[in-house]
């Protein structure tokens, strides 16, 4: 499982979610064939340096112009495939003091005058997906650049996030069964005292718990996956209680697989040390898993 090539596709569904479930007709017809055929791929500009769990204390603005478009002006923090995505998904504050109806969304194309990237972040994993700062200098675009309702930003963040957090969980779960099966498969072939790893039932108790999260994850993740179909009325609970269930999970059965590899799993020469690194990101992006405690909890019956 490459943990770099699922976050390309996840961050590609958080540009692709939005139009799915606010773009005009005009708007789904002129972006998704061209995304759904491979030749384009998308970005989603929410985070900034000072807003990231906090995503309501954004200051990116957008400014009506008298041409009728709009001017972005601001920067965005941790974009995923910037400067390699044709399309970005921006939101940016319309209507300042307007409280949740202060934010709203944009379609921004790649060659937009006034749209600059900065250096691609020196991460601890993720190494095959890209992620930059995005620069907005006076970037002009059209009016029929609005996606959804002007200032429906904020609801429309947090409904695409309702169902690609399903996909991170999918992520943390690919990662974690990877992991497992690692494991597994040394424990088997390596012997010390006589014996193979696998013989030891130290070694059993620590497979059995990776078993038993890994599964844990698959049945919460199919579950929430179901819901997100179904544009299920519990699908917020259900999306972050998977995420934050199968990152959780990822972690965990990474850095044991990595302890049951011993030295070996320190190098990088076997896969679990990159598995662990990866999973990290897991319990990070598209919300920490606090934050995806925080949404279950508000989210209780
Ligand atoms: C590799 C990578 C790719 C990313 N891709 C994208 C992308 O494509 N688009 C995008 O918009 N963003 C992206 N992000 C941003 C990501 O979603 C944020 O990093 C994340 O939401 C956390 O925000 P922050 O980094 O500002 O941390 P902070 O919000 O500063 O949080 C720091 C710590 O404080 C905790 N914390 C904050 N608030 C609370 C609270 N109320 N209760 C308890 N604990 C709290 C957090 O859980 C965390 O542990 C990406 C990030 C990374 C690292």
């Amino acid at each position: 499982m490459c943990a770099s090539t699922s976050t390309i596709q996840t961050s590609n569904k958080l540009g692709v979610t939005p139009l799915l479930l606010e773009g005009t007709e005009p708007q789904r017809r002129r972006y998704l064939p061209e995304v759904a055929a491979g030749d384009a791929l998308m970005a989603y500009a929410l985070s900034e340096r000072e807003a990231g769990s906090d995503i309501a204390a954004m200051r990116c603005r957008a400014t009506a112009t008298e041409e009728g478009g709009w001017a972005l002006e601001g920067v965005k923090t941790w974009i995923t495939s910037a400067g390699v995505a044709r399309y970005l998904i921006v939101f940016a504050v319309t209507d300042p003091g307007a409280g949740s109806r202060s934010i709203s969304a944009f379609v921004v194309h790649a060659e937009d005058p006034g749209l600059n990237y900065g250096e691609p972040e020196r991460k601890m994993g993720l190494k095959g997906s890209v992620t930059r700062e995005v620069y907005f200098d006076d970037c002009r675009i059209p009016a029929d650049r609005l996606l959804g309702q002007r200032g429906r930003g904020l609801h429309l963040a947090l409904g695409t996030l309702d169902h690609t957090r399903v996909s991170v969980g999918a992520q943390a779960l690919g990662i974690a069964q990877g992991a497992l099966d690692t494991a597994v498969s040394y424990v088997r072939e390596r012997r010390q005292f006589g014996q193979a790893l696998a013989d030891f039932q130290g070694v059993q108790f620590m497979l059995a718990d990776m078993a038993m999260r890994v599964e844990s994850a698959r049945q919460m993740v199919y579950a929430a996956a179901a819901r997100s179909t179904a544009r299920a009325r519990d699908l917020t609970y259900f999306g972050a209680a998977a995420k934050c269930l199968a990152s959780d999970a990822a972690m965990a059965v990474t850095t044991d697989a990595v302890q049951l590899l011993g030295g070996y799993g320190y190098t990088k020469d076997f896969p679990a040390e990159r598995m662990m690194r990866d999973a990290k990101i897991t319990q990070i992006h598209e919300g920490t898993h606090q934050i995806q405690r925080l949404v279950v909890a508000r989210n209780l019956g």
